[in-house]
């Protein structure tokens, strides 16, 4: 039987898209290949960027809006350097909520001036910072709308009235927002929408061409703008299975659907968390993802006990990242709320055993 895969990425997806993606790999559109190896610029190969470019737009709500829709390759943290690159003539803001926004700020700092607006270090990243203003005449202002590592979100972003980035890597597709506030949005596939390999970028064409310097064509967001995804061979596989996903989540119902199971999973585990004498959250309760549910035992003596029961419950992927220790439980779109289920109750056995 297949695990409960609380892993943080690369990490679950729906059992049916693994199944379609395997035949593809076999026997693509019954042509007699294998998707890995037709061209990318083959009809039913083209037919998948588009399908896979439209439902981004159609899922965010962002059709007819002057969006794009990027398939790239290099990670979210080739976008780190990238959103610079394009975007940094003088001066940036940027909004330090852990590891990834801490990463992306270092990449900013070889274009130009930038501005930390807030950060929240000082207690190690365990909740987003409020009230600080943004100066007006940045270029962008760049946000990390789930912090991964450390199990935060923002449930509000700042009104800036410039140009907004924002690193959504691990918890786009999972919540309604109005993406139309965004002028830039990117996100590794692997997170929420696919295998690593892919990375998405959806972003308002009118942003580009403000800066002086020349861009080496591979990071320049025109190039790829221009070529439709298809400057150099894109990742066929994993833009694919990101295009399985995407389908498999507006059949259920898009995202208005599927935020109310993700409110469920995380209001089921975040319950038990504050309920149980031996667990404590992590992160300032405002602030907690409902992806990444970070906590941790308050007698840490009980590690082993308490592995072992989730271990053999049938659960993968639960340890903290090492710059946290504790538990990282991350609850992404595909995660079925019966696996948060056998996860509280191996957390109230522990509680039966001690
Ligand atoms: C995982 C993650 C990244 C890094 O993604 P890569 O695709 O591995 O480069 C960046 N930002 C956030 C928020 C992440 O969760």
């Amino acid at each position: 039987m297949k695990k409960h895969n609380f892993s943080a990425g690369p990490c679950i997806l729906p059992q049916e898209v693994l199944q379609q993606a395997s035949e593809a790999v076999l026997n693509f559109n019954n042509d007699d290949l294998s998707l890995i190896e037709i061209s990318h610029r083959s009809k039913p190969f083209v037919a998948v960027m588009e399908k896979a470019r439209n439902l981004v737009l159609e899922l965010l709500n962002l059709e007819n809006k002057g969006y794009q829709v990027l398939f790239l390759q290099g990670g979210a943290s080739m976008q780190f350097l990238m959103t610079a690159y394009n975007l940094l003539d003088k001066k940036a803001a940027y909004l330090n909520t852990g590891t990834w926004a801490s990463n992306a700020i270092k990449e900013a700092k070889m274009f130009g001036e930038v501005v930390e607006v807030a950060s929240s270090k000082d207690q190690n990243f365990n909740y987003i910072p409020k009230n600080y203003s943004i100066p007006s005449d940045a270029d962008y202002f760049h946000s990390t709308s789930n912090n991964t590592i450390f199990g935060t979100q923002l449930k509000e972003f700042p009104e800036f009235e410039g140009v907004n980035v924002c690193d959504m890597s691990s918890d786009i597709f999972s919540r309604m927002l109005d993406f139309s506030k965004f002028d830039l949005i990117y996100a590794g596939a692997q997170k929420n929408m696919g295998p690593a390999g892919a990375t998405l970028v959806v972003i308002k064409e009118d942003i580009l061409g403000k800066v002086e310097r020349e861009i080496p064509s591979i990071l320049n967001y025109q190039t790829h703008i221009g070529k439709e995804s298809m400057f150099n061979t894109p990742p066929v596989f994993a833009v694919y299975v990101s295009m399985l996903t995407l389908e498999w989540l507006k059949n259920l119902g898009g995202i208005p659907f599927i935020e109310k199971v993700n409110e469920k999973k995380a209001a089921l585990l975040y319950a038990e968390i504050d309920r149980n004498p031996l667990f404590k959250g992590i992160v300032a309760k405002e602030d907690r993802s409902t992806m990444n549910a970070t906590f941790a035992l308050v007698d840490e003596n009980m590690t082993s006990v308490f592995d072992g029961l989730w271990k053999s419950a049938g659960i993968n992927g639960l340890n903290g990242h090492r710059s946290v220790g504790g538990y990282r439980a991350s609850m992404y779109n595909a995660l079925p709320l019966y696996s948060v289920q056998v996860l509280v109750d191996v957390m109230q056995e522990l509680e039966r055993n001690v």
